[in-house]
């Protein structure tokens, strides 16, 4: 045997051991991996194990046999056909792999059975030419040479474009040896065509065999290693996927309270090593609960996610914002150097949420109370500084919303005595605990004092006088607002009939009545009985529900205001601009009074948004005919603004905090003293 026979026949043999070898691996990737594309790679290493085994046999046995000798024409066939599965499934294999997905077992079949007839008739033509023409052998050898060739240069194409791959040395070695394998057989081919040069290097030819293992060792070697990269990658990614849902809010995407206390310990860590500050704000959403009931939790994920996202462009890029639950939230800022600093950052915020936000057409305004805890000097660990800044923003709460308010000690106390007042408030009423305060509204053009609203306030034993803020919602939530809201009814109306009787006959009663009191089925029985008992006559009682319950008039609400209405009592809009309803929605409901709340009346005459709205409010109630009462005026400033704008009537700390009984008395039996302290001021303004 010549040398070169020898050399290609081992080399032959070497590439078919080899080829079993990467089937083996491949297959055994395939179960672990199920990827489509292994499984047709498989074969076609499986293939190119018989392609080369039958074809080195082939030419052994080619050195004493002629080419129609059954056996010798047996193992060219099968060399010819595999060799052109190989081909075959190599290109389907990487037609899997560039899009990702398995082929149809249909076409795969088809093309299969195509290939190996080909195969077939090219390597029956060639064994039966009895003339052995130059051609056919090169034919014989070149197809499938080429076709190899543009199979291996696609293949390493399609791995450089392939989709969800992870980038890795893996990948890049498949890559480069598949672009190996389609320039060694053009290399292959170049040297084969001419006869003259086949026969010159036919050594060097039959060697080239050996670099085909070398490829294809590193070829297996880096399917392994991409295969076990993209694990890797897949198990980093499930990982990441899995941290992000364990820290991180699902529907804001923002961190968790988990994520955030790590981060806050991360900066407080940070603070005390460098003697520097940190807040904490703490914010939730005001009557955020009454958005979800009335509009459905849709709209009210829609506004969370809206706010959220409204907080997170406020802030800067350090600094981290989470949701703590519900409709609360809590900032960190690192970079404070004085309180100043937080309220800054928590104005900004407030103004933020405040602008309005459109859900499913429907205009809304939210506003938000804010508290603000800071390192080192309210806590000096995560959880006291995120549970003092709770407390901060439990207080803004109670100031009547809207509001930032900074940490101060007792605040935590408060926020802890609320549950003990809990048991005491069921008594507060027998024990004679309640008191009423009034406040005088008064006409803006003529100072005449028209109503006063009534305040409840409970005298505590042990804490002294306690405003609503501090227990309304507590008597809400208990159900003992029913009794003390009729106890209150009573003796506002009780108390106004006397002051009318005894010459105050302009003077109207203004009783707040909350959700609770409205959706009971007597209310409108009672209301009857006490103005009987009280002998105060209807339409001088003014009936207060806050905006925000007015927008949520159904069923029985509705029922008993309607029959209120009927039987002659006024119903007035309190808080007006703290729900979220639109102004026109308003018009459905027969109201005499609107209230403007004092959110909105602090930032007149400065803000000009605030005072576009006030002055739309008032606008709104001209055209409808409707009363409009500013309340909560303090400065001078915001009296002539609503003057200016006709507003009719007005109430606030400007003319007189809300007083006792007997000082209210006092008071409104001067009247020189309430109006003269109206026109007073008024003139005040005007000069
Ligand atoms: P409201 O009906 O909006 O009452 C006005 C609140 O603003 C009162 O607070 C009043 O003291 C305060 N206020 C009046 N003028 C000024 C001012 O110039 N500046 C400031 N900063 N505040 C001013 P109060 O008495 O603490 O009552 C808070 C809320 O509690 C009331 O808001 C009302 O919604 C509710 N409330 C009061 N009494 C009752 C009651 O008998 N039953 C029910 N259901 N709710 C009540
Ligand atoms: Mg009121
Ligand atoms: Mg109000």
């Amino acid at each position: 045997m010549a040398l070169s026979t020898v050399l290609s026949v081992a080399g032959l043999f070497a590439q078919s051991g080899v080829a079993v070898l990467i089937a083996f691996v491949l297959g055994g990737l395939l179960r672990r991996y199920w990827r489509p594309f292994l499984r047709h790679w498989t074969w076609s290493w499986l293939a190119l194990a018989v392609h080369t085994g039958a074809g080195a046999s082939a030419i052994m046995l080619g050195t004493f046999r002629p080419i129609n000798d059954p056996l010798r024409f047996s193992l060219a066939l099968a060399a010819g056909i595999a060799g052109y599965l190989q081909i075959a499934w190599l290109l389907l294999g990487t037609a899997e792999l560039a899009s990702a997905r398995a082929l149809p077992p249909r076409t795969t079949k088809w093309i299969i059975a195509a290939v190996t007839v080909f195969g077939a008739v090219l390597v029956t033509a060639y064994a039966w030419d009895p003339t052995r023409t130059e051609l056919l052998f090169t034919l014989r050898v070149t197809v499938r040479r080429c076709a190899a060739a543009i199979a291996f240069l696609v293949g390493g194409v399609a791995i450089t474009r392939a989709p969800r791959i992870a980038r890795g040395i893996g990948r890049r070695v498949v890559m480069v040896s598949f672009f190996g394998l389609g320039a060694q057989q053009l290399h292959f081919l170049a040297l084969l065509v001419a006869p003259a040069i086949r026969t010159r290097y036919s050594v060097y030819l039959a060697s080239l065999g050996f670099v085909d293992v070398v490829l294809y060792v590193s070829l297996a070697m880096g399917l392994v290693i991409w295969l076990l990269e993209e694990e890797r990658q897949a198990t980093m990614d499930a990982a990441a996927r899995i941290e992000r849902i364990a820290y991180h809010d699902s529907l804001t995407g923002l961190p968790n309270r988990q994520l955030f206390l790590n981060q806050l310990g991360m900066a407080l860590h940070h603070a005390r090593r460098n003697d520097t500050m940190a807040a904490v704000l703490f914010l939730d959403l005001d009557r955020f609960k009454i958005v979800n009931d009335s509009l459905g939790h849709a709209a009210g994920d829609t506004l969370l996610q809206t706010i959220a996202e409204r907080i997170k462009q406020t802030v800067r890029g350090e600094d981290s914002v989470t949701r703590l639950g519900g409709d609360e939230f809590a900032v960190l800022a690192s970079e404070v150097y004085g309180p100043e600093d937080a309220v800054l950052l928590a104005e900004r915020i407030i103004t933020a949420v405040k602008r309005p936000i459109v859900v499913d057409g429907q205009e809304l305004f939210v506003t938000t109370s804010l508290g603000i805890s800071l390192y080192p000097a309210d806590a000096q660990d995560p959880e006291g500084l995120l549970k003092t800044a709770d407390a901060a923003m439990y207080r803004a709460k109670s100031q009547g919303r809207d509001l930032v308010e900074r940490y101060v000690p007792e605040v935590g106390d408060a926020a802890l005595e609320r549950l003990g007042l809990e048991s005491n408030l069921q008594r507060a009423l027998e024990l004679d605990q309640l008191e009423l305060y009034y406040q005088p509204i008064v006409q803006s053009h003529t100072g005449l004092v028209t109503g006063v609203e009534a305040l409840l306030r409970w005298n505590h034993p042990q804490r002294g006088l306690l405003l609503p803020a501090e227990f309304i919602s507590l008597a809400e939530a208990t159900g003992a607002i029913v009794p003390m809201g009729d106890w209150v009814l009573r003796t506002a109306c009780a108390q106004v009939q006397e002051w009318r009787s005894r010459g105050q006959t302009q003077l109207r009663a203004a009783v707040n009545l909350s959700v609770r009191q409205l959706q009971t089925p007597e209310l409108v029985d009672r209301v009857e009985a006490i103005l009987i008992e009280t002998g105060l006559p209807p339409e001088f009682l003014e009936l207060e529900i806050t905006e925000s319950i007015a927008m949520r008039f159904s069923g029985r609400a509705v029922d008993n205001l309607r029959l209120l209405k009927a039987k002659g009592v006024r119903v007035s809009i309190d808080d007006l601009g703290t729900g979220y309803s639109s102004l026109s929605a308003l018009r459905l409901f027969p109201i005499d009074s609107l209230k403007i709340d004092r959110s909105f009346v602090q930032g007149v005459p400065d803000n000009t948004d605030d005072s576009a709205i006030a002055a739309a409010v008032i606008t709104l109630g001209l055209t409808l005919g409707v009363n409009v009462i500013a309340e909560g005026i303090e400065r001078p400033e915001q009296l002539a603004f609503f003057v200016e704008q006709r507003c009719a009537e007005w109430q606030g700390y400007l003319l007189v905090r809300p007083v006792t009984a007997i000082e209210c008395e006092k008071l409104l039996f001067s009247t020189a003293r309430i109006s003269g302290r109206h026109h007073a001021i008024a003139e005040r303004v005007a000069s």
